[in-house]
């Protein structure tokens, strides 16, 4: 059985980037037992490199970098202005994940991060393929895997599910770009939590758990053994991240985005901790 690294998503800690806040999330990920923190770049430029670097070093955490495109930025649409500047958007994260030593790059990259109040067009997801492709031909040069998340019908248009994630992955057809689960999403569109990880296979590159209401792990409606055995059956030995949202803390360019409304705790680092053992623990069959 293979140890996975473990991770946590920033807003658990804190809702910006500041020194400071940088320093009490990297500091309090490290204390709590994990590996990997995800920090969110939505707006890139939001990152300090250096500082940021330095920090991660010190404590010797490995970061990874996600965010979702607003519709101002939006690579899922047909008009060339506004797929050109999602472009540049993800090239500059490309440019942040690569300074602060993160070889992954992921989220809702494809299109934007938001409810459309349409289906996709052929245009529109021919536009996506091609700058998901050059941004992962653009990522090979500093080894950086591109994860492609799934997520659920209120947060895109273009890729609800795993199967409709694969088949877009054919059509850019570089194979430094991957799937990225969310168990929180595949609550949502999937009919089960097994089939759609054993369609990913070694095409399955970056996981995010959470629970059904964002809340404590186990504490909700996702049937956790079941997903965490379709992983083992796998062999899969990537990263599993733990993204868990509460109006405790506010991120003003992501809370709103996730809808987090509802405090579901407070307390970060007993989340923290907590989520670190039932993860394990669950991969471990326990
Ligand atoms: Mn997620």
């Amino acid at each position: 059985m293979s140890v996975n690294p473990l991770g946590i998503h920033a807003l658990v800690w804190v809702g910006g980037w500041s020194v400071e806040e940088a320093e009490l999330a990297i500091s309090s990920t490290a204390a709590a037992g994990y590996d990997v923190i995800e920090i969110p770049a939505l707006d890139p430029s939001r990152i300090d490199i250096a500082s940021t670097r330095e920090l991660l070093e010190r404590y010797g955490l490995r970061p990874t970098i996600s965010l979702g495109l607003s519709f101002d930025a939006d690579i899922n649409s047909q008009d060339v202005a506004c797929v050109a500047r999602g472009r540049d958007t993800l090239m500059s994260a490309l440019e942040v994940s690569r300074g602060i030593g993160s070889t992954y790059l992921g989220g809702v990259i494809f299109g934007a991060m938001a409810k459309y109040s349409g289906p996709t067009t052929a245009g529109a997801r021919a536009n996506s393929v091609a700058v998901i492709k050059e941004l992962a031909q653009e990522a090979r040069a500093s080894d950086t895997i591109i994860g492609l998340e799934f997520v659920n019908r209120y947060e895109s248009n273009l890729l609800n599910t795993a199967q409709q994630t694969l088949d877009y992955l054919d059509l850019v057809g570089e194979d430094n770009v991957v799937v990225h689960a969310d168990v929180y999403h595949m609550n949502i569109e999937e009919s089960d939590f097994r089939t759609p990880i054993l369609a990913c296979g070694e095409r399955l590159g970056y996981v995010h758990v959470g629970e059904s209401h964002r809340g404590y792990l186990g504490t909700g409606t996702i049937d956790f053994p079941e997903f965490f055995s379709a992983l083992n059956e796998i062999d899969y030995a990537g990263p599993i991240t733990f993204e868990s949202f509460s109006s405790a803390v506010v991120d003003p360019l992501l809370s709103n985005t996730l809808a987090v409304w509802r405090n579901l705790w407070s307390d970060s680092m007993d989340l923290a901790t907590q989520a670190h053992a039932f993860i394990r623990a669950g991969m471990a069959g326990g």
